[in-house]
């Protein structure tokens, strides 16, 4: 339904703000980029929100948690609420199921979703919720940024954008993950110390997933057919697809073949399916990774 509210956003097409007032989205954490994109979710209008983060709002959170306040971190805020106090503030109706925990320890809502923001930190934790969301068969927008300095150079900023859809190609194909960069994360898990993360990167990362998910659900552009595999160059500000794009073999993922569709178990060690007929399937990511 338009009305007055949404009148400037009426070139999305007649019926779009129908989809995204029916669509339900899923957040995977509500740090730098996913309050960002909460806050941008709520402008267009969604009204299904199912959201994820165990943590509270602490000093070191606010140079980047939109929505946050000072008093929300002298007086330990959980996450879930600054976002449902975004959502709300827009949108007084809307339904938000918000889980102050790890989604890992309760995959299930994200079921429902018609598609997933994944705002997670590291590799691993990117592996699952990928794994995750092609189970349940939704597309994912992954966003992620890192700083990095090497010797005397400038630090160097970097992010991307993935647009996951089951079935097409997944983080492995796409070269993003791999077997040797999942365990070295794992070798250094503990001993990172806090990661650089500043406001502005995760706002271009944030508004390029919320266009990528617009495009999804309205068409509007009538040229999202495909993957969708972003890079940032933040020292440049540069946003453009990835160069291992073209080195891209299919556009069929052979690591989450469609036919295995069951309950997820998420494992430290592994992944692994409740197939629907009962089995226990183990994805042999081993093998696959090195294709
Ligand atoms: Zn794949």
């Amino acid at each position: 339904m338009l009305d007055g509210r949404f009148s400037r956003q009426s070139f999305l097409g007649d019926k779009s703000q129908d989809i995204v007032e029916r669509a339900v989205v899923g957040l995977t954490g509500l740090g730098g980029g996913g309050s960002h994109i909460a806050q941008q979710l709520a402008h267009v209008g969604f009204l299904n929100y199912r959201i994820y983060d165990p943590d509270a709002v602490e000093y070191s959170n606010l140079n980047r948690l939109v929505g946050a306040s000072s008093k929300d971190a002298e007086e330990v805020t959980p996450k879930i609420e600054i976002v449902q106090r975004l959502i709300k503030g827009l949108s007084p109706h809307a339904t938000v199921l918000a889980y102050a925990q790890r989604w890992q320890d309760n995959p299930e809502p994200l079921r429902g979703c018609d598609l997933i923001f994944g705002c997670v930190d590291g590799f691993n934790e990117r592996r699952e919720l990928e794994a995750c969301a092609r189970r349940y068969l939704v597309p994912l927008i992954d966003i992620g940024m890192d700083i990095h300095t090497i010797g005397e150079e400038p630090p160097r900023m970097g992010g991307q954008i993935i647009l996951s859809i089951p079935g097409g190609p997944c983080m492995f194909c796409l070269g993003f993950l791999n077997e040797a960069t999942l365990a070295r994360e794992g070798e250094r898990y503990g001993d990172a110390g806090p990661r650089p993360q500043v406001v502005w990167p995760n706002g271009v990362l944030a508004s390029t997933a919320v266009g990528i998910a617009m495009d999804l659900l309205t068409d509007w552009t009538r040229s999202l057919r495909d993957v969708v595999y972003l890079e940032y160059d933040g020292n440049k500000g540069i946003l453009k697809p990835h160069g291992r794009l073209q080195y891209l073999s299919g556009r069929k993922c052979i690591h989450y073949p469609l036919h295995q569709v069951g309950d997820l178990v998420v494992n430290t060690e592994s992944i692994s399916f409740k197939t629907e007929i009962g089995a226990t399937e183990e994805l042999a990511f081993q093998g696959l990774i090195q294709n």
